[in-house]
């Protein structure tokens, strides 16, 4: 161990957070770099009324970078001094870095959709369907939107469906017309309904010309990406969303390229 009085702190708040696999990645990201004298990276459980102690002492202490997961990423907006343009536009902060004292929030979700998606798809002008309409789905929107994809918003609550599309400019349909996305190029799970071996979209829409990426990734392959897979679809894992809006993350708070091999093979590891 090489942690000494120098060494900068950041770390994950949420509830609950033990589940998280952020330390891992970070800290096995430092090691191979050989900074992780320089930082560490912790867990810390904030509930959702302790939220503010929690970045009062966690500003008093000059944390260096703090992520921050469920269910925190849309009230800690009022916690910190600054939130930069793109997480305004989303809406949630999932990121914040510690600029000499002053606290400022930033948002990488819609990063790690976005690199996940251009790892195998262009995203200009591609057709995307996005399958709920909560906080993810604002990242997600926000990143392809961004990039060039016309998107229609799918969602069990038609109402959150059309308050997002007017938002954004894009359509909505309810869940019952999910048949639509047998046209579509992109096809994005955002909802928790996959975390139950469960799938909102019939096998019999999924064909191989799709691209389908689902948010979820426990279990790693939902039934969702089997479906898509076994119609010949190419999918990409949860696991892939996650690693690189934590890649986005570890270059903001240490100024170093993050090792994505090693910061893979972590989640792999802990899945
Ligand atoms: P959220 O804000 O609570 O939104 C959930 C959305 O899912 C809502 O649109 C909701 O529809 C819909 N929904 C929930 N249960 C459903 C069901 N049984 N059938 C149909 N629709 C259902 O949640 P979130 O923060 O957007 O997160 C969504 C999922 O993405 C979570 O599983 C989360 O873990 C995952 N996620 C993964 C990553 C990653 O790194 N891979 C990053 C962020 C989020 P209504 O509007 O009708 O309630």
């Amino acid at each position: 161990m090489r942690i000494s009085a120098k060494t900068k702190i950041n770390l994950i708040i949420g509830e609950p957070v033990e589940q998280s696999l952020s330390p891992q990645m970070h800290n096995a990201g430092y090691e191979v770099l050989g900074i992780d004298s320089e930082f560490v990276f912790i867990a810390a459980q904030v509930t959702a009324e302790k939220l503010e102690d929690a970045i009062s002492g966690l500003r008093a202490m000059h944390i260096n970078g703090i992520t921050v997961t469920h269910p925190h990423k849309i009230t800690v907006m009022k916690n910190v001094d600054k939130i930069d343009e793109t997480a305004k536009k989303i809406g949630a902060i999932n990121t914040i870095v510690n600029n000499n004292g002053k606290l400022i929030g930033k948002n990488t979700d819609w990063i790690g959709v976005v690199d996940a998606l251009e790892k195998v798809t262009s995203l200009n002008n591609k057709s995307v369907a996005l399958i709920g309409a909560g906080g993810a789905a604002r990242a997600a929107l926000y990143g392809v939107i961004s990039k060039g994809a016309k998107v229609i918003i799918f969602n069990r609550t038609v109402e959150k469906a059309t308050e997002l599309a007017k938002e954004f400019s894009c359509d909505f349909a309810s869940l019952e017309h999910l048949e639509k996305i047998k046209d579509m190029d992109i096809i994005i799970n955002l909802t928790p309904a996959s975390m139950n071996n469960a799938s909102l979209v019939d096998k019999s829409f999924l064909t191989n010309r799709h691209v389908v990426l689902d948010a979820v990734y426990s279990p790693f392959e939902t039934k969702l990406l089997k479906d898509a897979k076994e119609k010949g679809a190419t999918i990409i894992h949860g696991t892939e969303w996650l690693l690189y809006q934590g890649l986005a993350q570890f270059e903001m708070f240490t100024g170093h390229k993050a090792p994505e091999d090693v910061m893979r093979k972590v989640i792999m590891e802990h899945i």
